[in-house]
């Protein structure tokens, strides 16, 4: 059943090459009120002394203390010699001339294996440098003495040396031929007062810390309690029933058996009868601090623990002390690693997919250049193409986008434009009466004359002309921006190469600005045609045509009767009041005094003059409008889309496919050759774990 722990903890140390804890593995978390004899506890599990212990606040950083069952020295050394130096295995450690070890994740060696293997495993060693799943060095601490003192010198690292706690785990690994496969977690003891350098919150800070420990479903929960001091005040047991209200995952450690009162014995609790505990309750009795001082070691201690056990709870012995402490948890974490298995392979599957995904997005290495840039090329042609279109691959949910855009521009944005300008905005009834007369020069006219009304409507026809071109802009700006949409959404290979990229930009830019001029040359043509020849023919101009005719010929006979043109002479011959004509000689005009000009009356004829012109130029400007609205979007699609469109792929691969540009341009980005050799590796990593997974799930459970 053991075989199952070191496939985790390869499964571990997969995921810690690649730099991330993905997969949360079971572990086992030490929880307890301080100096309860928490690390002493997983002292006694390591079987070897290491970790600072006292009383006081002496653990102050999380501890994840990995164990790893190793073969003893001695075969170790046989296994090497007998196969020459050979690469680094599961277990065969070459180079570590130690029976027991620990290395730390922060000391690492800056020299990488392959070529530097041979030298390193060199028999100089205690303290030099070794191993971590291929990939990098760490540095053996074969002396426990100096791996209590670098766990010290790192807690002072980050949390000082007063007292301070920190959250950051340093993470350590211990290889012995005398620990059980497990991994562990010391963290600080639960405290209410702050001492030294510690905030004011320290409970809730590591109250805080405890629980980011064991919340994670995957920790076996070590209650530790000592038996000095009644179970139920055990913060150990209400931190752990908060966390875990089934106790499917906590396990009580009674320790300081040896230190109770006179007289008393902790039978009952052992028994569970004061409170029960799922998975169990195991007494242990570790070493006083004198034994410490005396340098008891931990093969006297687990002696006269187990001599203690046998003469004060001769009926529990076999229920309780370390090694039956031991033994449980590793029963106890691969019970839980089994059940996590199915959620680990579900989880290495999801992200082995997103992996793969993002690597075929950073495509293969460029092999064969002209091919890979025609490809290129054509793709980002045909992208840009399709999105005018409307029929690109990746379609825009968020804005209107090519295309589209361009045909709201057209229906939209200009026919609208046009469709606001009023037929006679800026004329004046005023305005048409000065071009009659000036029409008719010095002789006053019988009829309205032609002449002004070619007048006036060239003027309105050539407001036409600045929305116009303001279309040929937004058309060409649109068109500018598609080349953006295209290289980051479509045409994703472009990302790969960012000279390729520019260069490609450029050239779509340099034709989008070589046909704008053009474009805008033929939409002033288009207006500039209009104002060429007033087509009084027009057939849709026919009606108001006879109203005019109707109209003149109307004036023509008035003159016969006499009666009207008396009428009308009658109003002309009336003075003219201030503010129209020129002022009256002789007469003073103090332009102060004349506020506001009031409006003249117009007489009759002006007034029938005035709406015949008007009825003529607004009659005659919606026909040149509508062919307006209507011819412009169709020279701007026949000039300037349709050309880029059609020459795009031509002139891409005229300016950029040539020989010596070729390797500049499909330079790869830094980026994405590292992005994609890290992707490739966490991959393997992946496929390295699901492997392991699998190899679990076939052999050793079902
Ligand atoms: P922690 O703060 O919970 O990590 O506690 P430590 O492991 O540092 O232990 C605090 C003190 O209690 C140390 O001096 C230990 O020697 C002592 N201690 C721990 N367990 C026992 C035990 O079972 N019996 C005796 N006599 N002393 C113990
Ligand atoms: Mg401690």
């Amino acid at each position: 059943m053991e075989t199952l722990i070191p496939i985790i903890n390869r499964l571990q140390e997969v995921f810690l090459t690649v730099g991330a804890d993905v997969v949360q593995l079971p572990q086992i978390v030490v929880v307890g009120s301080q100096s309860s004899g928490k690390s002493s506890v997983l002292e006694s599990l390591v079987g070897r002394d290491f970790l600072p212990r006292g009383s006081g606040i002496v653990t102050r950083r999380p501890l994840v203390l990995q164990l790893i069952n190793v073969a003893p020295l001695a075969q170790r050394m046989q296994a090497e010699h007998g196969n020459g130096i050979k690469q680094n295995s599961e277990d065969s450690y070459p180079g570590v001339k130690a029976e027991e070890w620990g290395t730390f994740l922060h000391c690492k060696g800056q020299v990488c294996l392959c070529e530097e293997y041979k030298r390193i495993t060199l028999p100089s060693f205690h303290c030099v440098v070794l191993e971590c799943n291929d990939v990098c060095l760490l540095k053996v601490f074969a002396d426990f003495a100096e791996i209590r003192s670098e766990i010290e010198k790192e807690t002072e690292r980050s949390s000082g040396d007063n007292k301070g706690i920190s959250p950051e785990p340093i993470h350590l690994k211990i290889f012995s031929p005398k620990v059980l496969n497990l991994t562990l977690v010391d963290l600080p003891g639960i405290t209410k007062v702050p001492v030294g350098d510690q905030p004011e919150d320290i409970e809730a800070q590591v109250q805080e810390m405890i629980q980011s420990f064991i919340s994670n479903p995957n920790s076996l929960i070590l209650a530790v309690s000592p038996a000095n001091s009644d179970l139920a005040t055990s913060e150990a047991l209400k931190l752990a029933r908060d966390t875990d209200p089934d106790g499917r995952r906590t396990l009580l450690v009674v320790t300081k058996l040896d230190l109770m009162d006179a007289g008393t014995d902790a039978l009952e609790v052992l028994l569970g009868r004061v409170i029960p505990v799922r998975l169990g309750i195991v007494g242990v009795v570790n070493r006083s601090q004198h034994d410490i001082n005396t340098h008891k070691s931990l093969e006297d201690s687990l002696r006269s623990e187990q001599a203690f056990l046998q003469r004060h709870y001769p009926s529990l012995a076999a229920r309780c002390g370390t090694r039956h402490l031991a033994r449980t948890l590793s029963r106890l974490l691969m019970h839980h690693i089994r059940d996590c298995l199915p959620g680990l392979k579900g989880r290495v599957t999801v992200l082995s997919g997103q992996y793969q995904a993002r690597l075929s997005g950073y495509g293969r290495p460029v092999e064969d250049h002209s091919a890979t840039l025609l490809q290129i090329v054509t793709k980002f042609a045909s992208d840009y193409c399709n999105t005018i279109e409307g029929t690109p691959r990746y379609i825009q949910t968020s804005e209107l986008c090519g295309g589209a855009r361009i045909c709201y521009i057209f229906h939209e944005t200009f026919g609208r434009t046009l469709q606001s300008i009023d037929p006679l905005g800026g004329l004046t009834e005023l305005d048409i009466l000065t071009a009659i007369r000036n029409a008719t020069g010095p002789r006053p006219a019988l009829f309205v004359p032609e002449v002004s009304f070619e007048l006036l409507v060239k003027r309105q026809i050539k407001r036409l002309e600045e929305p116009s071109l303001r279309c040929v802009e937004l058309v060409h700006e649109e068109l500018q921006r598609i080349i953006q949409h295209c290289s980051s959404y479509s045409t994703q290979e472009l990302l790969r190469f960012p000279k390729l990229h520019d260069s490609i930009v450029e050239v779509v830019m340099a034709l989008l600005r070589k046909r704008l001029p053009i474009t805008n040359e033929m939409v002033h043509h288009l207006v500039a045609i209009e104002l060429a020849y007033i087509n009084t023919k027009h057939p849709d101009f026919s009606d108001a045509a006879q109203v005019s005719a109707s109209v003149n010929s109307q004036q023509a006979e008035g003159l016969d009767e006499g009666k009207c043109w008396k009428k009308d002479r009658a109003a002309e011959e009336r003075p003219p009041p201030p503010g129209f004509g020129s002022p009256s000689k002789g007469q003073a005009i103090n332009l102060l005094d004349t506020a506001l000009p009031a409006p003249r009356r117009l007489t009759t004829r002006e007034q029938r003059d005035c709406e015949v012109i008007q009825r003529l130029v607004k009659s005659y400007f919606l026909i040149v409008r509508k062919s307006i609205q209507d011819s412009v979007p169709k020279a701007v699609m026949h000039f300037l889309v349709n050309f880029v469109k059609e020459r795009l792929q031509s002139e891409l691969v005229g300016q950029l496919y040539k020989q010596t540009l070729l390797h500049q341009l499909l330079i790869e980005s830094p980026d994405t050759a590292q992005q994609r050799c890290e992707v490739a590796h966490m991959l393997e990593a992946l496929q390295k774990a699901n492997n392991i997974i699998s190899e679990i799930r076939e052999t050793h459970l079902w």
